[in-house]
């Protein structure tokens, strides 16, 4: 996939190591966000060079969750399927002296960094491997040792104009040359990531601000690779409202761990986004709708701080708002009748859209009539005015009860929701009242469940 100057490409890069929660939700929504204000497309790609960790079970259900929330990737890649062009890759940076082979076993490598601690040095490393002879190298082999490569990083600094922070640099003299190549000969994430955003044509890498320093060595791998630089942005990151890190063994605050507890997904890409952000959070009824408010530029430096309880009221005000056309389907699903007449009527009175079929009971029956004076109820229900009922139906018969009877506010109302509906609260009845029908509000006015 090519992007062309105006079409911009991003992607979202996922391990598939776990479930997506609503940290890492974050830069899926950010990117594809982004792609849809600009006209771009938005790539899916698994970073599961990981062999070990990596599961096509995790990576299923990362699709699935992407698509609870309502992003349809444009195409999608797997970099354990891409290994030759790594390979291809590494072979150019070995070939041009940036990939050096390294001898050190862990244990070795650990007691240098303790030497240099304890010297007030950076724990840096220290090159060490860069003036191995071939003979030094063919012995370390004949040993039995197996080479990891590093990337010989230039000493300088690397600035960038940040999508998010603004202008931004990282001095890679203060860095160690990064392992790119473990002795099995697998990829860690660094140089895979980069190769694929050349071939693939990415122009925008948005992701969180744990990857800054991962950005001035990747800036450096492309340009080893003759690559020009796509633009960056790097997000703040979620944290708990005590300001710790979300850790993906949060079961239930993955995206199905939320998707199951009944908040909207509309809910969950608002949040996500906005939160941590000079804007204010509120509800939307669409992702493109959202797409017009978020601004990466608005995303603050500070962590973004994820409050449970404010996800589930911004849900409850986003099932508030949302026009019958968005809700049609899984109403139908939940078995819930009453077309956008019963949506507008019950839509305000929830807090999560399970609770429509509740309403929907009141509606269509059978309720219990909870009725204490029946003297009362018996005069209304003499009242109640002819079909066709519409939104000022409820207005006008309980004028002519109140006229007839004396009763007023709660005296008047309580009894007539209490007969109708069975419950002391609920949708406005001007609303139900002709969602019920005639037939049944007599029958019920009558104190039969109906
Ligand atoms: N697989 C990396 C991660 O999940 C991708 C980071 C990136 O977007 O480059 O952190």
């Amino acid at each position: 996939m090519t992007a062309s100057a105006a079409s911009p490409l991003v992607r979202f890069a996922p391990s598939p190591t776990g479930y997506l929660h609503i940290g890492n939700a974050r830069p899926a929504l950010f990117n594809w966000l982004f792609a849809r204000r600009h006209g771009g497309h938005f790539l899916l790609r698994y970073d599961d060079t990981d062999l070990a960790r990596s599961k096509p079970e995790y990576a299923d259900a990362i699709a699935e969750d992407l698509g609870w929330l309502g992003i349809q990737p444009d195409e999608m890649i797997k970099q354990s399927e891409r290994l030759a062009i790594y390979d291809a890759a590494a072979d150019r940076l070995r070939a041009a002296g940036r990939l050096y082979a390294c001898y050190e076993t862990a244990d070795e490598l650990e007691r240098r960094r303790k030497r240099q601690l304890a010297r007030g040095l950076p724990p840096i490393y220290d090159r060490a491997a860069l003036k191995l002879t071939a003979e030094e190298k063919a012995a370390l082999e004949a040993e039995g040792r197996r080479p990891h490569w590093r990337f010989l990083l230039a000493a300088r600094e690397i600035a960038w104009a940040d999508l998010v922070r603004g202008p931004s640099h990282v001095d890679c003299a203060s860095l160690s040359d990064p392992v790119l190549v473990r002795e099995d000969g697998s990829y860690l994430y660094t140089l895979p990531s980069v190769v694929d955003d050349i071939e693939t044509g990415v122009t925008h890498v948005i992701r969180g601000e744990d990857h800054v320093t991962n950005t001035a060595v990747q800036a450096q791998i492309f340009e080893a690779l003759g690559a020009a630089l796509p633009a960056f942005g790097h997000h703040n990151l979620l944290t708990t409202a005590s300001g710790e890190g979300l850790s993906k063994r949060l079961g239930h605050l993955s995206l199905r761990g939320l998707r199951e507890s009944g908040v909207e997904a509309l809910a969950v890409a608002a949040l996500a986004t906005m939160v941590g952000t000079s804007d204010a959070v509120r509800p939307v009824a669409s992702l493109d709708e959202l797409a017009g408010l978020v601004e990466l530029a608005h995303v603050s430096r500070a962590p973004a701080k994820f409050d449970e309880h404010e996800l589930e009221a911004l849900s409850a005000r986003t099932l508030h708002q949302l026009p019958y056309a968005v809700v049609a389907e899984r109403l139908a699903a939940l078995g819930v009748a009453g077309a956008e007449p019963f949506w507008l009527a019950v839509r305000g009175n929830l807090a999560k859209l399970s609770e429509a079929k509740e309403w929907w009971q009141v509606v269509a029956g059978p309720v219990d009539p909870a009725i204490a004076d029946p003297g009362f109820i018996g005069q209304a229900a003499a009242l109640l005015p002819p079909e066709p009922f519409d939104a000022t139906s409820w207005k006008s018969w309980t004028q002519a009860v109140s006229a007839a009877t004396g009763a007023k506010g709660k005296a008047l109302f309580m009894p007539l929701r209490q007969a109708l509906t069975g419950l002391d609260h609920g949708p406005e009845l001007a609303a139900l009242l002709p969602l019920i029908g005639r037939e049944k509000a007599l029958k019920r006015l009558a104190g039969e469940k109906a």
